[in-house]
């Protein structure tokens, strides 16, 4: 109980800081995300400018080495030492012409002291630099004050954006006869640098985009162009300043704390919206140029984006989980409170029940001994109701038995004075016939008296196999002068041998209660008894019929009842049949009344048949 009720303080308030925790850690999630992808963006955009700005390099490298080597060619030193009048170096030009063919170059020619172009690759071309002078050029400048040189700017005669590398030639004696220049245009690099995945744009030491990938953005001004610049710029006719607008990379933030700002720039397809780009940059070694790197913000959030829906379904699945989780808890928890309960309430009921219970067995022990004790008065009080009975018969049955033993003696005197006359008479036959009829008597008036002992003794309440027979034949002879006296006659057939379970003076005071009864019945005409003894399976019945006026109807019910009785005061007590049929349910056999068709009544009595050999139970 106590672990349930835990349980549910788990299930029940942990849903809600649960939620919260979850989104928090979704929130520091993203943050962290951002935070790694943005990282990773800076370090693989600075990784392309290094790259870049490498290719950049090698690029220019692979033309700088050319003008040197050029001016110290033997051919270019001899026509040169000869001063020649543009024009006239046919042969020079023929060989700038191969040379430049084979390097790649846009323009390779040769400039007097004074700027004038003396012989070019292009003077067989539509535009031929001999005879102009770009004596304004720095690169020529710094040549002509022995030092190779580059430069930047828009080509004054093709227009188109070139750069240039310089070299002095030196004549034997050391004096600077002229200046080699190879020309290069930057197409060709700026093609390269439009494979790059990003935008990528160089700016010069003005902040002029001066090489980009992008139309755009070439000739446009990062930021202001300061006073130096400018006049610079003019001097050295590098372009028209005029021509040079802002640059439309608008700053738009900047991401890690401010250290990489982000700029909105127009995208690399021209038709497309402007985009989100962090802005990189570094500086080009070997020259006064910056390397920009815009780098393409918009896939990145993409990806942002994916990772962060992922994360969010992630955080989604995992808390629905954790939701179905404790929903499961909560339901566990719910059911192990039924159970309990339900528990709890069968242990009340079951308790309840219990105290019931033993309040019902205490009672039903009481009423047991209260049985007890009425059963041990009930018995105590039958036997003396019986004995009572066997009283009252004895009453009935003195009236006889005076008769009994009153007409025996008379016959035994007479047949005594008979026996002394005869004796006297010298008669000695007779006297003795005499003699023997008083010894018969007197035995007829022993047995008698031994009976009627035997009737009033108390009888034990033991149950053995009786005979039924002998019972039957002693009532009768216990009987015989009220039969005598009624000239009844009563009959005994059927099985007479047969074995009861039962008492022998109990079953012989039921026989002469019914046969007592049977004579009663028929006060006007000699009574006929029929006692019939018939085996009904287990059980013999024991059946008395008479010829009287039968049992009335509504006293059917009631003649078992102690003191029900139809005879006048003083004849019946109303316990004859009372009694016998106590005694012969104690046998465990029944009694039935019923009136004959053809008049009369009929008691049955069944007893439970004994399988023992006959033995004369003494009681
Ligand atoms: P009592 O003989 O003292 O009246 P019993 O209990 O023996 O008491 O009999 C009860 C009553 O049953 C009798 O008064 C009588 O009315 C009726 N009875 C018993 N046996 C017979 C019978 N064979 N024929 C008609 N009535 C009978």
């Amino acid at each position: 109980m106590k672990q349930a009720a835990g349980l549910r303080g788990i299930g029940g308030t942990a849903a809600l800081p649960l939620a919260v925790l979850i989104a928090l850690v979704a929130g520091a999630s993203l943050l962290l995300l951002s935070h790694v992808f943005r990282k990773e963006a800076v370090e693989d955009g600075s990784a392309t400018v290094e790259r870049v700005s490498e290719t950049i390099e090698t690029w220019f490298a692979r033309y700088s080495a050319l003008a040197p080597i050029y001016a110290r060619d033997p051919r270019v030193i001899a026509a040169m030492e000869q001063s020649r009048a543009p024009g006239e170096l046919r042969e020079l030009n023929l060989e700038l012409e191969a040379w430049n063919r084979l390097a790649g170059s846009s323009d390779t020619y040769v400039m007097a002291p004074d700027g004038t172009t003396l012989a070019a690759s292009n003077w067989n071309g539509e535009v031929s630099f001999v005879g102009q002078n770009f004596a304004y050029r720095p690169y020529f400048k710094n040549a002509m004050a022995g030092e190779p040189a580059e430069f930047f700017g828009l080509g004054t005669t093709s227009g188109l954006r070139g750069y240039y590398f310089s070299a002095p030639i030196v004549g034997e004696g050391g004096a600077i006869l002229g200046v080699l220049v190879v020309k290069i245009t930057i197409d060709a690099l700026e093609r390269t640098l439009r494979d790059t995945a990003h935008p990528v744009f160089v700016t010069d030491e003005a902040g002029v985009i001066i090489i980009s990938g992008s139309p755009a953005l070439r000739l446009t001004a990062l930021g202001e162009i300061d006073e130096t610049d400018r006049a610079r710029i003019e001097e050295t006719r590098k372009f028209a300043l005029s021509a040079v607008t802002p640059a439309p990379i608008e700053p738009a933030g900047s991401w890690l704390g401010g250290e990489f700002p982000v700029v909105r720039a127009p995208a690399p397809n021209a038709n497309a919206e402007p985009r989100s780009y962090l802005h990189l940059s570094r500086a080009l070694p070997s020259r006064e140029w910056r390397l920009h790197l815009l780098y393409d913000a918009a896939g990145l959030n993409r990806q942002f984006w994916i990772a962060a829906l992922a994360l969010a379904a992630a955080a989604i699945a995992i808390s629905s989980l954790i939701a179905l989780a404790l929903q499961r808890r909560r339901r566990l928890i719910e059911r192990l409170g039924e159970r309990e309960r339900a528990r709890d309430a069968l242990e009340r009921r079951v308790a309840l029940r219990t105290a019931d219970l033993t309040r019902a067995n205490e009672r039903l022990e009481a009423e047991v001994a209260e049985r007890r004790a009425a059963e041990a008065e009930l018995r105590r009080t039958q036997s003396e109701l019986i004995q009572a009975g066997k009283l009252a018969a004895l009453g009935q049955m003195s009236a006889g038995l005076s008769h009994e033993f009153n007409q025996p003696l008379t016959a035994i005197r007479s047949y005594s004075e008979n026996a002394i006359a005869f004796f006297e008479a010298g008669r000695g036959d007779r006297a003795a016939e005499n003699l023997g009829r008083v010894l018969r008597l007197t035995e007829r008036m022993a047995q008698l008296s031994k009976h009627l002992t035997r009737f009033a003794r108390r009888s034990p309440d033991g149950i053995s196999p009786v005979r039924v027979g002998p019972v039957i034949a002693e009532a009768l002879t216990l009987l015989s002068a009220r039969i005598e006296r009624a000239d009844a006659r009563v009959t005994v057939e059927g099985q007479v041998d047969v074995q009861v379970f039962g008492g022998a003076v109990r079953l012989q005071h039921v026989v002469m209660n019914l046969v007592g009864n049977a004579i009663d019945a028929s006060p006007s005409g000699p009574p006929v008894i029929a006692i019939r003894l018939e085996p009904r399976g287990e059980e013999v019945a024991m059946i008395v019929e008479d010829n009287g006026h039968g049992i009335p109807d509504a006293a059917l019910d009631s003649i078992f009842d102690p003191f029900f009785t139809t005879k006048e005061v003083g004849k019946g007590l109303g316990l004859g049949l009372s009694i016998s049929y106590n005694i012969v349910r104690d046998f465990g056999g029944t009694m039935q009344a019923e009136n004959r068709s053809e008049g009369g009544a009929r008691m049955t009595v069944t007893l439970r048949r004994a399988e023992a050999p006959a033995q004369e139970a003494a009681e």
